[in-house]
């Protein structure tokens, strides 16, 4: 059964397609787009020294050295270890691993890891070592952006290491556009001879799929991330009158993104532009299992799952082959008609995940502060981790934007009255920005309900925890039937929560 350990979520990186910090930006090579001023203003040197925190070490120093001299504070918040807690700053591709011990009482973990970008290998080695993960049993990919599978070619060391292939989950899109970028990968005659190859197994999965991997139930969750325009041909009979060749036109079409839910416990959505009704109807009757949901449009599902069509993508079996077994059968969670879930404190979602690019601006590809705390309204977890964010938002500037949420007020004041303010050298962009949050996006009225999403966000979910992840931290699911009770709770973090940050790896700068 899925539940009888503990599950744990290791977030390997929190960060955008290119990762922080930018070169460009460490070179100053274009020293501060001003397309970015309206999302964190720049301090000039005038105003820095006037500033009250101009004295603070970690403050942009336009005459200083490398790195005081970067006047993106993300960036540079990433390289300058007089900025307290700069190096959460640094991200890497989001990817994760998801573990849980194996059921065979050795009490090892079992690895599941979730895409494999361009960062990967250097995320593997800044983390792995003290995670105490020494194998990779499977890998699901959520779609086929270089962010997300462009590191496939560090597995192979992998795969020597362990004896066997590991199991690879993906679309079929995604399929295709690993057999462009990596022909030597699906079809051995296209290898040179001399290197080593991964040794993987291709395994199609389909949208609606539910599937039980290294022991942890996975529901795949298929949302929208952007459009792109594919080119159709007409056919001939509709041109039939005319002598003309038929002109191709180009048709836009959603990419398909692979969001996941882990045992019913920790939804994960890395990179999402909407989220399709289907999908919601899966997150907000989670404990139902495929077969049995309403919603879904064709039958689950790990029947479903097929190997990859080409034949000499088939390499050796592996030890742990995917099972059929089904998730847990578990009653549905009724859903009441302004289309919330209807969960009881006991039964709500424990973590989301969910992608969240910039607080202030709206982007194509993918969601934003407002549309991510939408998500978060309407499935009510206990925890919201923010992912994807980008610069030239700082890890602390999210913080005090999530922290503003949480507390009385809504300004700056509001933050003052409960906890005072921190001292930090992003402080006085930090206060300009939630200020701004506020304004923009927390207090304009949302639809009939003639409130802001704060407002609604404080009278509806005042309960739910919301941060930014960073990388190198660990989440944990205690195993519902109350297996892991008794464990310290002071290895837990902040009020015994599900942060593990004994376990959790705290960035170098470098
Ligand atoms: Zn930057
Ligand atoms: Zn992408």
């Amino acid at each position: 059964m899925p539940s009888e350990e503990a599950i744990q979520l290791l977030f390997m990186g929190t960060g955008t397609s290119t990762g922080l910090p930018l070169t460009p930006c460490l070179t100053r090579s274009n020293p501060y787009p001003e397309a970015f001023s309206d999302m964190v203003p720049l301090l000039r040197a005038t105003e820095t020294s006037h500033s009250p925190l101009a004295h603070i070490k970690g403050t942009w120093n336009p005459d200083g050295k490398f790195p005081s001299n970067i006047p993106c504070p993300c960036c540079r918040s990433a390289v300058d270890p007089d900025v307290p807690e700069g190096w959460k700053n640094k991200r890497g591709n989001t990817g994760c691993i998801v573990r849980k011990k194996s059921s065979n009482g050795d009490g090892e973990y079992k690895n599941l890891l979730v895409d494999v970008g361009k960062t990967f290998r250097e995320q593997a080695a800044r983390f792995f070592p003290e995670w105490g993960v020494k194998t990779i049993d499977a890998v699901l990919l959520t779609h086929g952006h270089a962010d997300a599978y462009f590191g496939l070619d560090d597995l192979r060391e992998w795969c020597i290491r362990q004896g066997r292939a590991i199991p690879v989950y993906l679309n079929q899109a995604t399929y295709e556009k690993v057999c462009e970028a990596f022909p030597y990968m699906v079809d051995k005659t296209k290898a040179s001879g001399g290197g080593d190859v991964p040794q993987l197994i291709w395994k199609i999965i389909e949208d609606d799929d539910e599937l039980e991997i290294i022991g942890i139930n996975v529901k795949v969750l298929a949302v929208h991330h952007g459009i792109y325009f594919h080119s159709i041909t007409p056919s001939p009979s509709s041109s039939s009158l005319s002598q003309t060749t038929p002109q191709k036109r180009l048709e836009p079409e959603p990419l398909i993104c692979l969001g996941f839910m882990f045992d019913s416990s920790i939804i994960y959505i890395s990179d999402v532009s909407s989220i399709p009704e289907s999908t919601w109807s899966r997150m907000l009757n989670r404990n139902s299992s495929s077969s049995s949901s309403s919603s879904s449009s064709s039958s689950a599902s790990s029947s479903n799952l097929k190997s990859a069509p080409n034949p000499s993508a088939i390499l050796p079996t592996p030890d742990d082959t995917p099972s059929s077994t089904p998730g847990p059968e578990v009653p549905g969670v009724n859903v009441n008609t302004n289309g919330r879930s209807n969960m009881g404190a006991e039964d709500k979602l424990p973590i989301l995940i969910i992608d969240a690019l910039w607080p202030l601006r709206p982007h194509a590809s993918h969601f934003s502060l407002q549309q991510a705390l939408n998500v978060a309204l309407r499935l009510k977890p206990r925890y919201t981790y923010l992912i994807g964010s980008t610069h030239p938002t700082t890890h602390f500037m999210w913080e005090e934007i999530c922290l503003s949420l949480q507390q009385q007020g809504g300004t700056i004041d509001g933050i003052n009255g409960k906890h005072g303010k921190r001292q930090h050298p992003d402080r006085v962009q930090s206060d300009w920005l939630v200020n701004k949050v506020w304004e923009k996006v927390l207090t304009p009225k949302e639809g009939k309900t003639g409130k802001g999403l704060g407002e609604i966000w404080r009278e509806d979910n005042g309960d739910s925890i919301v941060r930014p992840a960073w990388d190198g931290l660990v989440l944990e699911v205690p195993p519902r039937d109350g297996g892991g009770q008794g464990r310290d709770e002071g290895e837990r973090g902040e009020g015994g929560d599900v942060e593990r940050l004994d376990l959790s790896t705290r960035g170098l700068v470098y």
